[in-house]
């Protein structure tokens, strides 16, 4: 059997290469809308972050969410990932 490879993905946040399971998909779907995507299906352009507020903060101070997802995040969007995010991770919490 040959040794699978593991899908790496960085993270925007703090930039380290991490496996792509452990991270959290960010869409940007065809309409422009930005969301958190917990299953990774959704169709659009993705940006990965860390199961950590910190990362997801981090990526929206620096702007490096924007620029990978090439959308502009206000500020009600950004307060709205964050919440999906912490909601992600407590339904994780729950399994
Ligand atoms: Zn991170």
């Amino acid at each position: 059997m040959k040794p699978k490879k593991i899908p790496m993905r960085m993270c925007v946040g703090c930039r380290e290469m991490k496996e792509k399971k452990t991270l959290i998909r960010v869409v940007r779907n065809p309409e422009g809308e930005v969301s958190i995507d917990p299953t990774g299906k959704k169709s659009g352009r993705g940006a990965y972050v860390c199961r950590n507020p910190e990362c997801l903060k981090r990526a929206i101070k620096q702007k490096q969410l924007e620029r990978q997802l090439e959308a502009v995040l206000g500020p009600e969007t950004a307060e709205a990932l964050q919440a999906e995010l912490a909601a992600a991770l407590a339904g994780d919490a729950h399994e």
